[in-house]
C-alpha cells in the first residue's frame, strides 16, 4: 500500500474532514462488557418489544406477503407509501398535529429523518442550538455536517426560553448563523423531563421572531404516564416548524419507520436528500406497519407499552428514593425511558462506570450527551428494557458504587481514574 494514513487504517488521509467527527465512543469496549446477562444494564434505550404480542404480528407479516408480496417486495415512492402516509396523520393527530399526506416524509426511523433535515440545512460552520444535554445520535447526525453545536440550558421544565434567547444574541453576535433550534420537548433523551403548554409557547414564540427552524424531536410523545399527550409544537405552527416522529417505540424499533412533517419547500428538499441516499424507505417494513395500523388495535397496544414503562419508571424512582446517598438527585419523568442522574459533588461518572461495570451494573455517563466535554456530573438511567426486579438491583449496585466514590474522594480528594473525555462520541445503537 502506498497510500499513506496509519497500519490500522491505510485510508485515514483520504477520508473527507467529515469523517474525523465520526468517532466511536470511547465507552463501547465497557459496553461489550456491559451487556453480560450479569451486568443490570440501565444503559441501553432498547423499547421493551416483547410486550408486543408476536404471533399477531406474524400473522400481519404473513398476510402482507401472501396478498400483497409484490407490492411490499417492490421499490416505493421516495415519499414513502401514500396510505402510510394517511395513517400517521391519525397518530399525529393523537398530539394535536393536523396535516395533509403530502406534508410526511417517511423515513427510516426518526434517526434518517435527523440526518435529512440537517443534510438540508447545514452547511459546515453553521451553529445548530440544542439542549444541554441532548440527545446523542443528534449530536452525531450534527457533528457528521460538521456543525457548530451550542448547547442551551434546561430546566425541570425542559429547555429554559431566556436561555435561548440569549444563546441566539450571543451567537449571532460572533457573526455566526443559526440554522436550527433542535428540541425533545416530551419525554426527554437523556434528561426524562417535559416542557409543558407555556414553554412550548415560548419557545415558538423566540423561534418564530428570531426567523429560525424549530426541529422538533418527538419519538416519545405517546408514551406518557398520566393524562392526554403533550400538544406538539408543530400544531402551533405548520411554517415554522418540522416535526419527527416514530414507530420505534410504540411499534417496533426493528422495523426502522419514522417521519417528518415539513412545510412544503422543506417536504421538497427532504425527499430529494432521502432519495439520494436510500431511494426509498422499505416498502416491506412501511407496509407492515401500515398493515398493523389497519387490522390491530394500535391504541390499546401503546396503552400497554405505557404500563409497562410506568411500573418499570416506579420501580426506579421507590428504589433512588430508598437508596442513594445524599447529595443525589433525578428527574423525574412523566413519560419515556429516562431519568438523568447528578451525582453528588466531587463525583464523575465517566470515572466512575468502570466501577460500576465492575459492581455489575452499567450506565451512560453524562459526557456522551454534550458537545463540550460537560456533564462529567451526570448520567442517564434507561428503565425501558430491564424487569422491575432488575431494576431494583440495579439501583441498589449503583448506590454502593456511589457510596465507595463518596469515601474515595473523602480519603483522597478525588475518585477520578479516567482520562478526561471530551467532545461527543457514538455509542453503541442499542444504547442511543
Ligand atoms: N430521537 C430521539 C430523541 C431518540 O431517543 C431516538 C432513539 N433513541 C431517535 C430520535 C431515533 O429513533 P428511531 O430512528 O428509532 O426512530
Amino acid at each position: 500500500m502506498t497510500t499513506g494514513g496509519s497500519r490500522l487504517d491505510p485510508w485515514v488521509d483520504s477520508y473527507a474532514s467529515r469523517a474525523n467527527a465520526m468517532r466511536a465512543s470511547e465507552i463501547r469496549a465497557l459496553f461489550a462488557v456491559a451487556s453480560r446477562p450479569e451486568v443490570v444494564s440501565l444503559a441501553g434505550g432498547m423499547p421493551y418489544v416483547q410486550a408486543l404480542p408476536i404471533d399477531m404480528l406474524t400473522a400481519t407479516a404473513e398476510r402482507l406477503l401472501v396478498e400483497r408480496g409484490a407490492t411490499a417486495l417492490q421499490y416505493g415512492s421516495g415519499q414513502g407509501d401514500v396510505t402510510l402516509r394517511e395513517q400517521i396523520l391519525e397518530v399525529i393527530g393523537e398530539v394535536g398535529v393536523v396535516a395533509h399526506p403530502d406534508d410526511i416524509v417517511v423515513t427510516t426511523g426518526s434517526q434518517m429523518a435527523l440526518d435529512l433535515v440537517t443534510r438540508v440545512f447545514c452547511d459546515p460552520g453553521d451553529v445548530v442550538l440544542v439542549e444541554a444535554p441532548s440527545y446523542v445520535g443528534a449530536l452525531g447526525v450534527f457533528r457528521a455536517y460538521e456543525c457548530e453545536i451550542v448547547h442551551v440550558a434546561m430546566d425541570d421544565e425542559g429547555l429554559v426560553p431566556a436561555a435561548l434567547s440569549e444563546a441566539i444574541t450571543t451567537v449571532r453576535a460572533a457573526g455566526k448563523r443559526i440554522k436550527l433550534i433542535y428540541t425533545i420537548p416530551s419525554f426527554h433523551n437523556p434528561a426524562g423531563v417535559t416542557q409543558g403548554p407555556a414553554r412550548r409557547s415560548e419557545i415558538l414564540a423566540i423561534a418564530q421572531s428570531a426567523g429560525i427552524a424549530l426541529l422538533e424531536d418527538d419519538p416519545y410523545g405517546l408514551l406518557g404516564f398520566e393524562g392526554e399527550p403533550p400538544r406538539a409544537i408543530r400544531a402551533d405552527d405548520a411554517d415554522g416548524v418540522i416535526y419527527l416522529g416514530s414507530f420505534s417505540k410504540t411499534i417496533a424499533a426493528g422495523l426502522r419507520v419514522g417521519w417528518a412533517v415539513a412545510p412544503h419547500g422543506v417536504r421538497e428538499k427532504l425527499v430529494l436528500a432521502a432519495e439520494a441516499a436510500v431511494l426509498c424507505p422499505s416498502n416491506y417494513a412501511q407496509l407492515t406497519v401500515s398493515e398493523y395500523l389497519a387490522t390491530q388495535p394500535w391504541r390499546e397496544q401503546i396503552k400497554t407499552f405505557q404500563e409497562v414503562y410506568r411500573e418499570r419508571r416506579d420501580a426506579l424512582l421507590e428504589s433512588l428514593q430508598a437508596l442513594m446517598p445524599d447529595g443525589t438527585t433525578w428527574t423525574i419523568p412523566a413519560g419515556g425511558f429516562y431519568s438523568w442522574l447528578t451525582l453528588p459533588e466531587g463525583l464523575d461518572a465517566t470515572a466512575m462506570l468502570p466501577r460500576a461495570v465492575a459492581n455489575l451494573v452499567a450506565y451512560v455517563p453524562g459526557t456522551g450527551f454534550y458537545a463540550d466535554g460537560d456533564g462529567r456530573q451526570n448520567l442517564r438511567l434507561s428503565y425501558c428494557y430491564p424487569e422491575p426486579d432488575r431494576i431494583r438491583e440495579g439501583v441498589r449496585r449503583l448506590a454502593a458504587v456511589i457510596e465507595t466514590e463518596l469515601e474515595l474522594v473523602h480519603t483522597f480528594g478525588t475518585a477520578h481514574g479516567l482520562a478526561p473525555v471530551t467532545g461527543t462520541s457514538v455509542p453503541a445503537p442499542d444504547l442511543l
